[in-house]
């Protein structure tokens, strides 16, 4: 087995691995495994709408945080979201300055577009392809900073009780990495559902690494459906229209060409996204563009209307059917405000983590800030704590051979995990899912990436559905059918799950 030693290990090469990549002290080694192509894998490359800063001249961190709070339906982190609404100015204008190729004004000035939930502009874009454009900076400034592996971290090694490093799958077999300091950054979980706006990859495995290893895991109950994913195709992985489409004034209709959001919110399109996607899921939906300036949406929107014409359908004379899909993780690795998790030397960034931002539910273009103020701190906690010696690991976990279908598994898996965990949650259903599951969960560890996503979606859908029943109430990403409302007593108690 290939063993390497290094300063540091980041798993996962998203915004939030690059940036934090990018803030290490250069005189230090810097190992990236990631599973995707590096870079390419992940949402950061696909995220469209843009990234939340307050940056506009009606605008204040202040306003940005009391939007963040008031969209996180009574269970964002104030602190957290503090820090977040604070600092992503910054960030965002470092991006700039590294040329991340932003929309302006004529002015030169950053164009602000405005999301569901934000009460004045503030999403800084790149049209509708933020995150290529955020990536493309990112790769190309981190490319001579860091070495890149290309293969899925297996298991974390933890002795006398810090983290060590890992164990990396790659083509060549299993790789060894030990490491002063490890960064999970490895995204989100929406590909356990049946339909879902993220790429294949975003199977949880950081959570259930951590979880593993003994972290603590948190508000793991809360899951965002995007209201407006395109309800055409067969695959599960939908393409998103993005929020910036209502917030320049798209309508959602139903069949008789109704609006009807504003039966549901007084906000209408621009209503937060909990609210948004349960009463779409109600009924057929359609997103209506017509109204809107042609050369407004080809300017602003290329992207979005090319994917919708790939299926027949156009964006400027069409409406365009419309249904929830799952988009974001708003639990995660429990960190504190530098990304620490609860096992020392073990950090955990964006939407791996539970840094508290989002709360119940997470306020559009949110994410991206949090991939990168969290990010940014992290690395710098990093580079501030005494290095110590790199330790060895402990014997690598023993890949097994097993005879399983993986490809029906992670059919159950996603009919388990959206039966269970979707826009309404039954509690029967939930209940029945830690059996469901129990064969999967319990696989050992083989040589196939495939198959270790799989026992981990089963380990994490498991561990979701037993917190999600103890939650005797519906807030944000989180809507029991038995317990329709929110519960005053609930408030602010965050559910917290570990092994140790
Ligand atoms: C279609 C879409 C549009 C979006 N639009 C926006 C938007 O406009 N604004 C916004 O703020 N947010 C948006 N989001 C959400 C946002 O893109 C993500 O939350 C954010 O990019 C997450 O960044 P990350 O670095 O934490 O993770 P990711 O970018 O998902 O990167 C994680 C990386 O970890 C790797 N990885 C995972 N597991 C392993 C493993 N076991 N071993 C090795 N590598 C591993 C993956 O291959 C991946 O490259 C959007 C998401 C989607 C899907």
């Amino acid at each position: 087995m290939e063993r390497i030693k290094t300063d540091i290990l980041i798993i996962g090469a998203g915004a939030a691995g690059l940036f934090a990549a990018l803030h290490l002290p250069r005189e230090l080694d810097v190992v990236v495994v990631d599973k995707g192509k590096l870079g390419g894998g992940g949402s950061s490359p696909w995220a469209q709408g843009g990234v939340a800063a307050a940056l506009g001249p009606d605008d204040s961190p202040d306003l940005h945080a009391a939007d963040t709070l008031r969209v996180a339906a009574g269970h964002g982190d104030v602190s957290a979201v503090t820090v977040l609404c604070s600092e992503a100015p910054e960030c965002v204008m470092e991006l700039a300055e590294l040329g991340c190729d932003f929309a302006r004004n004529e002015d030169g000035s950053l164009h602000l577009a405005r999301e569901g939930g934000q009460s004045v502009a503030r999403s800084v874009h790149s049209d509708d392809a933020t995150g290529a454009a955020i990536m493309s900076t990112l790769r190309d400034k981190a490319r001579d900073r860091v070495t890149r592996i290309e293969g899925s971290c297996l298991q974390l090694c933890v002795v006398g009780g810090r983290c060590t490093g890992g164990w990396v799958l790659t083509e060549d077999g299993l790789v060894e990495v030990a490491a002063r300091s490890t960064v999970l950054a490895t995204g989100g979980i929406g590909a356990l559902f049946t339909s879902t706006t993220n790429p294949v990859g975003a199977t949880g495995d950081g959570q259930v690494l951590a979880w593993e290893a003994g972290a603590g895991l948190a508000d793991i109950e809360f899951v965002q459906f995007h209201p407006t994913a395109l309800a055409l195709g067969d695959s599960h992985q939908r393409l998103l229209l993005t929020e910036a489409l209502r917030g320049a004034g798209a309508h959602v209709v139903d069949s008789e060409g109704r609006r009807f959001l504003f039966e549901h919110h007084s906000d209408g399109e621009l209503a937060p996204r909990d609210v948004v996607a349960r009463a779409i899921a109600s009924r057929h939906s359609w997103l209506d563009c017509r109204h809107i300036d042609p050369a407004l949406l080809e300017e602003e929107f290329p992207n979005v209307l090319a994917g919708v014409r790939t299926y027949g359908l156009d964006l400027i004379k069409d409406l365009v059917p419309v249904q929830p899909a799952a988009h974001y993780f708003m639990g995660g690795i429990q960190t504190d405000l530098d990304g620490r998790s609860s096992i020392p030397r073990l950090y955990a960034i964006g939407e791996c983590s539970n840094t508290g931002v989002h709360g119940a539910n997470r306020l559009a273009s949110n994410s991206l800030a949090e991939a990168l103020v969290f990010g940014r701190r992290a690395a710098k906690a990093i580079a501030g704590q005494r290095m110590g010696p790199t330790k060895g690991l402990a014997a690598a976990p023993p890949l097994q051979e097993v005879d399983i279908d993986v490809d029906a598994g992670w059919v159950r898996l996603r009919e388990v995990c959206s039966g269970a965990l979707g826009i309404q949650r039954d509690p029967k259903v939930m209940a029945s899912v830690a059996g469901a599951l129990e064969d999967l969960a319990i696989l050992p560890l083989t040589g196939s990436t495939r198959a270790a996503e799989l026992r981990a979606g089963a380990i994490l859908v498991r561990l979701m559905a037993r917190v999600a029943l103890l939650r005797t109430e519906s807030r944000g990403g989180h809507h029991r059918t038995d317990y329709p409302s929110p519960d005053p007593d609930w408030a602010g108690v965050r559910l917290r799950v570990s092994r140790s």
